[in-house]
């Protein structure tokens, strides 16, 4: 533990803090979010973000090799000895001129923040090596979480380099097979429970409190710290110099929720000299915060949130047996447990939300994929609502925009076989049957 971080309630009527040797993940005395929070003047913060720079040179140094504890003094919550890291966070920042055409940019204005590059495939690894630093440090010996897939790989892979004991609850039928594959391979006792990824966020909540588990949602606070560094990656990809926009994939809302308090952050510290705006964009089979916020004018409200707004639409899905279905599984949530955080953060960033069916998310892929990258449904919405923005006109052509593709494109390769050989989009390029014959061969190949 330092001195410098303590966790502190969201809820302005409460405000109760925690110590951070504490496991708690909710406000005992209100059962509101934890965000952690800081004492900066106890920190010794670099005076300008390029400093972080200078790590690149060191990178002998496992703390500076990695792309998340690079930046450690700005997610100062325990010591170096408990820190985690197995190479996590070397992703790229990349321009895409091909993409920003397909989304009608100018040239140079686009970049993709590629997170499928990290250890377990998905950004997920950023936060699992903040939450396993804090359960080392805590003296965890068994952790769990509910998961559409990446957040069980990732899991996985940190519990074992840390010889802590793991289990996975997943939805029945609904995990995308590169990642149920990874959790088994990985060693995780699996667990899947008949129903969806809400039901299984329910259980595991009671399961960890009455078997005393760490719990590695992304409620837990100490992920969303790790989280932070994505945002950092991409400023550093600029020059350090910040965007215009940020758009990312709205599921669970640990990221968006986790890249509103960086950019807060860093601009109370002066490392920064304004903020970027942020779309954030769920699946249309899977909208609660874009009903909520666009047609219920849900917001932050000084953290005063309207609670009953949520509670009548989480009456009338369940009321409906609602449950949410999109081809992009990693954000197949009805009931996003960091919505409130996230709403702090369209207030912090000025941002907005939209939501883009599975035909488009399938197309935008597509079209990401043939320009170099492979992602998986769930990132592809960023270009997918991008496109979107852009045709509303919200969104400038000239303006410089950050996407996050937050996984790889092999963690779901059924998605994308299927919209290749049963051509579903104006993008598949199905396979050619061929006899086995050298002429019939070299005619369709022109
Ligand atoms: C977890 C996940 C998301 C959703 O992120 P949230 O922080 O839950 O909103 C999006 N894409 C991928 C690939 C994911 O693994
Ligand atoms: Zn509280």
């Amino acid at each position: 533990m330092t001195e410098a971080a303590f966790q502190k309630c969201i809820n302005p009527d409460c405000g109760a803090q925690f110590d951070c040797a504490q496991a708690i993940f909710k406000c005992p005395a209100c059962g509101e979010l934890l965000d952690i929070r800081y004492d900066w003047d106890k920190i010794e913060v670099p005076r300008k973000l390029s400093e972080f720079a200078e790590r690149w040179a060191t990178r002998d140094n496992r703390l500076d090799f990695s792309g998340v504890w690079r930046f450690r003094e700005l997610l100062n919550f325990c010591e170096d000895r408990h820190k985690v890291s197995i190479g996590e966070g070397q992703t790229i920042l990349q321009p895409n001129d091909a993409v920003a055409e397909y989304v009608d940019m100018q040239a140079g204005r686009l970049y993709l923040q590629y997170e499928g590059l990290n250890p377990s495939g998905s950004f997920k690894d950023n936060g699992m090596t903040a939450a396993f630093s804090h359960a080392k440090m805590v003296g965890a010996s068994a952790s769990a979480c509910a998961s559409t897939g990446n957040t069980s790989a990732s899991m996985a892979l940190y519990a074992h380099s840390c010889k802590v004991k793991c289990t996975v609850f997943i939805g029945s039928g609904r995990i995308a097979f590169g990642k149920l594959s990874q959790a088994m391979d990985y060693g995780a006792a699996t667990i899947q429970i008949m129903g969806d990824f809400d039901d299984c966020m329910r259980q595991v909540q009671d399961v960890c409190t009455q078997l005393g588990l760490y719990l590695l949602n992304s409620l837990n606070p100490f992920r969303l710290e790790g989280q932070k560094t994505i945002m950092y990656r991409i400023i550093e990809g600029l020059g350090w110099e910040v965007p215009d926009w940020i758009v990312v994939p709205g599921g669970n809302l640990g990221n968006s929720s986790a890249f509103g308090k960086a950019f807060l952050e860093l601009k109370e510290l002066g490392l920064i000299d304004r903020i970027p705006r942020m779309a954030i964009i769920n699946a249309t089979g899977a909208n609660t915060l874009t009903h909520l916020v666009n047609n219920k004018k849900l917001s932050w409200n000084d953290g005063k949130v309207d609670q009953q707004i949520i509670d009548d639409y989480y009456a009338d899905l369940t009321a409906r047996n609602f449950s949410p279905h999109t081809c992009a599984s990693a954000i197949e949530i009805s009931r996003p447990v960091n919505l409130k955080k996230c709403l702090r953060t369209i207030d912090i960033c000025d941002g907005v939300v939209r939501a883009v069916t599975d035909e488009e998310i399938l197309d935008a892929k597509a079209i990401i994929g043939k320009h170099g990258l492979g992602c998986e449904p769930a990132s592809a919405a960023t270009i997918a609502g991008l496109k979107n923005l852009r045709e509303e006109g919200l969104i400038g052509g000239d303006q410089r925009v950050a996407c996050v593709l937050t996984g790889h494109l092999l963690k779901d390769p059924d998605k994308t076989v299927n919209y290749h050989k049963d051509k579903q989009g104006q993008f598949s390029n199905p396979p050619v049957e061929a006899p086995n014959d050298l002429d019939e061969i070299l005619k369709l190949i022109k």
